[in-house]
């Protein structure tokens, strides 16, 4: 479980799709690579369950960028509301090769954009950073809560 306490919001997300998804981004060494992050808010909204990735169907990843195209995403979005109607949208998540999990300037002008972003339905988008290198990774999750980026804290 991880939780900003000063906003009283606790996120989870399962194991096995922490380890694909972590999986799924070394696999790009040495590039950045990244996905959509799926699941649902609880009825308060404040503790958020992340149930799910969709991986992007077109990219550019350098050692220092990564830019997701969200053609075809909407598709597959569709999918898994039609599944669920609790399962949604919720933010994106992406690698820092040999580096720390830590917002960079393009990493927050992209969920700025995400959260002010006319037709996404989402005002508090979440961000996973996944920083590794050979021998460890770290995560950093993050959630864009009235013009503010705040880290959750694991607990
Ligand atoms: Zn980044």
């Amino acid at each position: 479980m991880y939780r900003i306490n000063k906003l009283g919001l606790t996120l989870e997300i399962e194991d096995t799709l922490l380890s694909s998804i972590i999986d799924i981004g070394v696999q790009h060494y040495p590039n950045e690579f990244g996905g959509f992050l799926i699941g649902n808010y609880s009825k308060e909204q404040t503790h958020l369950s992340i149930t799910d990735t969709i991986l992007p169907n077109k990219y550019k990843g350098t050692p220092y960028l990564f830019e997701r195209d969200t053609v075809g995403i909407n598709d597959k979005l569709k999918q898994f509301y039609e599944e669920d109607p609790k399962k949604y949208y919720l933010g994106e998540w992406h690698t820092h090769p040999n580096n720390l999990p830590i917002p960079s300037s393009t990493d927050i002008n992209a969920i700025n954009s995400i959260a002010n972003h006319p037709e996404v339905s989402i005002k508090n988008p979440v961000m996973l950073i996944i920083g590794y290198n050979k021998t460890k990774v770290e995560l950093g999750f993050y959630v864009q809560f009235k013009n503010k980026l705040y880290k959750y804290e694991k607990n």
